[in-house]
């Protein structure tokens, strides 16, 4: 297997993984405009990624739709 670039995928979430937060935060400004475009033409996006938290497991950062870690498990 070659080496992906980048983003990596955490092993625990299996989600990507962005190195630092401004480059997750991108990630839901992307999501945002997508949500606002798609809310103009009256359709849904499917992109509902709405925070970023930083992921222990990889040392990187993450995307969620969750508002809340709280119930995370
Ligand atoms: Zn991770």
């Amino acid at each position: 297997m070659r080496p992906q670039p980048r983003p990596k995928t955490c092993s625990r979430t299996g989600k990507k993984r962005w190195p630092d937060h401004k480059s997750a935060v991108q990630v839901l400004h992307h999501a945002s405009i997508s949500r606002t475009r798609a809310a103009e033409f009256g359709t849904q996006s499917h992109r509902s990624e709405i925070r970023t938290y930083p992921c222990d497991a990889c040392g990187g950062w993450h995307t969620t739709s969750r508002k809340s870690m709280a119930a995370a498990a």
